[in-house]
């Protein structure tokens, strides 16, 4: 049983001191465990924060643990009524091989689920801070404009292709023109603006003759100061991620400017509210499956994903993710199916 520990907590970019693997024995589950083999492992950004043991929501990732993560697993044996071995499930085993499980935090996927790994991604966890940012706090209004960073992630992928579905006005921003043109060409959104190319702030304006009414922020950084003077009177910003500063170590340089935001907040009157997905929303888990189930099934919602054979792959994969290399969804395959 080959597993990633936290060996080192990172001082800005994570390297190959940060974390070690290690082989153990496989575990023998005891009555009321079952044991699971991880075959997908899910890279997210949030990782980051738990090397750290900077205060967060969620307690860190102890030194000589086994780094957290999502995962879509198999059953091998089961002494757990409701799980027989052979089953998919998906829960949160980390990045490692086997683990045993009492069943809690697991969710059953059937024998035979058509496309197990994106339990990670459009009808998992991504695709649910998606779903609820946009919807409890977002509070789309069919004909307004939404603006959504990280526009191929898979959170933003999906924010736009929800935006959308309910009549929204849907503007990315996103890095380079490959993207760019899979953020238009096969997600449908309106227009989706390379915040890497020269005159970014520029072309931002144009692509929004009718301002903001919704900014769905992923990024933070230099992206949020080409938007802050887009946004439109009573405009609403789920805060989601800031992912260009997960790896900083300090403020960045510059002149103070949080009189000038608070400012703009009060005379524009707009709504910013943080969230923690499942802390502030998780009662909504049964009505997001139920409607984003649906919109797969019927071909609405598009998803790309990056799947990287190998756990040995995953540290150099998580620090490429946090770089912005990644194109979709980033997937480790563990193991075979
Ligand atoms: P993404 O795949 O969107 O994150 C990686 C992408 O972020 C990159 O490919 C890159 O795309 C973009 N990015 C933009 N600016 C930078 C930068 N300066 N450095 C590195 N990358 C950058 O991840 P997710 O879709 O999984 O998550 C999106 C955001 O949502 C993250 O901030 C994450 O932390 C947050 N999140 C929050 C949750 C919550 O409960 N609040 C739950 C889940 C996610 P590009 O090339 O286009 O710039």
């Amino acid at each position: 049983n080959r597993r990633f520990v936290l060996a080192e907590r990172p001082k800005g970019e994570p390297n190959d001191q940060t974390l070690r693997l290690e082989t153990v024995d496989i575990p023998e589950p005891k009555d009321g465990q079952m044991l699971l083999r991880t075959v997908f492992l899910s890279l997210d950004p949030y990782m980051r924060g738990r090397m750290s043991d900077a205060p967060s929501y969620a307690a860190p990732v102890e030194i000589g643990q086994t780094m957290v993560g999502g995962t879509v697993s198999r059953v091998v044996t089961s002494k757990l009524e409701g799980f027989k071995a052979g089953d998919w499930v998906v829960g949160f085993t980390g990045w490692q091989d086997y683990a045993l499980s009492d069943g809690r935090g697991v969710t059953p996927l059937g024998a035979h689920p058509s496309y197990p790994s994106w339990a990670l991604g459009v009808t998992g966890m991504p695709g649910f801070t998606a779903w609820s940012g946009l919807k409890e706090i977002g509070k789309p209004k069919a004909g307004e404009t939404l603006v959504v960073a990280g526009a191929t992630g898979p959170v933003g992928s999906t924010v736009g292709q929800i935006g959308k579905i309910l009549g929204l006005k849907v503007v990315g921003i996103a890095g380079g023109p490959e993207k760019c043109a899979h953020a238009t060409d096969t997600l449908g959104f309106d227009a989706c603006v390379d915040y890497k190319a020269d005159g970014f702030a520029d072309a931002l304006k144009q692509a929004l003759p009718d301002g903001i009414d919704i900014y769905f922020e992923n990024v933070g950084g230099q992206v949020f100061d080409a938007v802050a003077p887009l946004l439109n009177t009573a405009a609403r910003i789920p805060l989601c991620g800031l992912i260009a500063q997960y790896n900083a170590t300090s403020l960045p340089d510059g002149p103070d400017r949080l009189g000038w935001l608070m400012g703009l907040f009060l005379k524009k009157r707009v709504t910013v509210r943080g969230f923690i997905v499942f802390d502030d929303f998780g009662h909504l888990y049964p009505e997001f499956a139920k409607e984003m189930g649906g919109w797969v099934e019927a071909g609405k919602i598009k998803y790309r994903e990056e799947m990287i054979d190998g756990l040995e792959q995953a540290p150099s994969a998580f620090v490429g993710l946090l770089r912005g290399e990644a194109f979709g969804k980033r997937v480790i395959r563990v193991g075979p199916d």
